[in-house]
């Protein structure tokens, strides 16, 4: 009788994935069923963030919110977000869509091509994943732009004054 090779042992983390409430956010609509009201809420999430930030707000099936969270904080220049970090909460919360929203902190709410394309390759991750992306808000310092919707929304913003531009005889 031959004994049995001796095994190695390999350890390994074993892991338990949670979402931690890190605070409470209000906002003003029963659903986010439109994009008028995506928008508004999202925005304000966004709140005054100086630098660029992408926030998400996952929805159920009746487009409810469950919960929101920041994805990605960035400089003047960007903020990132990939697709995993994009649908990693929404996997945990069990969503069945989700609404993007990041602020320009140029003011202009006109998307860049790194926002469209991203933008495209979430919808498509999502439709794998069975995760509707229903819209990416670019949010400027008076409207936003819902990428996949191509709606404009003007934004009840800060009590900022108006851009002089063509001040007459100023
Ligand atoms: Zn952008």
């Amino acid at each position: 009788m031959t004994s049995p090779a001796r095994q190695h042992t390999y350890t390994t983390p074993h892991y338990r994935l949670s979402l931690v409430r890190d605070r409470t956010v209000r906002y003003q609509a029963p659903s986010l069923c439109c994009a008028d009201t995506a928008a508004l809420a999202l925005a304000a999430l966004l709140g005054d963030a100086p630098g660029e930030r992408l926030v998400v707000a996952y929805l159920d099936n009746h487009l409810r919110v469950m919960g929101t969270e920041t994805i990605a904080m960035g400089g003047q220049t960007g903020c990132g977000g990939s697709l995993p970090e994009l649908f990693r909460g929404a996997v945990l919360i069990g969503a069945r869509a989700v609404i993007l929203a990041h602020n320009h902190p140029s003011g202009s709410s006109e998307p860049s091509d790194r926002d469209a394309a991203m933008t495209a390759a979430a919808v498509q991750a999502g439709q794998l994943l069975g995760i509707e992306v229903l819209d990416h808000f670019v949010v400027g310092d008076s409207d936003a732009y819902g990428i996949v919707s191509k709606t404009v929304v003007k934004l009840p913003r800060q009590q900022q004054p108006p851009p002089t531009e063509g001040t007459p005889n100023a």
